[in-house]
């Protein structure tokens, strides 16, 4: 049995205390989950505060990115060694926004799965394609190319440290929710790449999160589908309620 993940990826938003009080509220609305995993991904300059303000271990700090040396002369950029020091335990790799606005591809976000893994974080892969790409009738094979470039050289023991985000690229912040079967194939194809690659236990075993305009009223048609163990979720994490309402909903399968 596969436990789900739901994680709330905050982007660019929130100043330090705004952080903190709406993870102290969400604390309160989820003090009696165990059955579910739950994530939040604040900026990085909150991330030791939020860190601080969370009890009990029942929800797991993320960062949006990293950069895959340890330490040196690079300006501006945070490693995984400096993510852990500051509280977290996973950090999303490869998401959309970044492979668009800052140029990432498939060798540099399998550079950072790998430090990820290296300084004991958990990645969360991030995949998908673009509507085009979808009209094209290409969908599995930019979901090939990207799972299988971000997992490049990873031991099966390191894949299942990590969790893998489908998010179609047109689905993220349009309102345009993927259909429950529309998540579910490429859920399935992203299961039988990684049946072959490593094996079928191995594939059975991974967490596999769909993203892209989840909302409690769409979370549990998206939920029930047997290749989909939780959510990455962007806007409907901003509100505590809303995302306790995706936590219910995950509870509910
Ligand atoms: C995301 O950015 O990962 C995301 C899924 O955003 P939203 O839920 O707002 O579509």
């Amino acid at each position: 049995m596969r436990k789900p993940i739901i994680a709330g990826n905050w982007k660019l938003n929130k100043t330090i205390s705004q952080a903190v009080d709406l993870v102290t509220e969400l604390q309160a609305l989820v003090a009696d989950v165990s059955e579910v995993e739950i994530v939040v991904a604040p900026v990085f300059t909150a991330l030791s505060a939020v860190a601080a303000a969370l009890k009990e271990n029942r929800i797991g700090l993320s960062a949006q990115d990293l950069y895959w040396e340890k330490s040196g002369a690079f300006t501006g950029e945070v490693s995984a060694e400096l993510l852990r020091d500051a509280g977290c335990s996973y950090v999303i790799i490869g998401h959309s926004e970044r492979r668009q606005y800052f140029g990432e591809n498939n060798e540099m976000v399998n550079k950072k799965v790998r430090s990820a893994l290296d300084a004991h974080l958990a990645p969360i892969i991030c995949v998908g394609e673009h509507l085009a790409e979808r009209q094209a009738g290409k969908t599995e094979s930019v979901i090939e190319d990207h799972v299988m470039g971000a997992i490049e050289g990873l031991s099966a023991n390191q894949l299942l440290t990590s969790v893998i985000a489908y998010e179609p690229v047109w689905a993220i912040g349009t309102g345009q929710v993927a259909t429950p079967d529309q998540a579910q194939e490429v859920h399935a194809h992203i299961r039988r790449l990684l049946a072959g690659k490593y094996s079928k236990e191995v594939a059975n075993q991974i967490q596999i999160q769909y993203g892209g305009s989840v909302k409690p009223a769409n979370a549990t048609d998206l939920l029930s589908q047997v290749d989909v163990d939780g959510a990455l979720v962007g806007g409907a994490s901003l509100e505590a309620e809303s995302f306790a309402g995706i936590i219910a909903a995950a509870r509910r399968n």
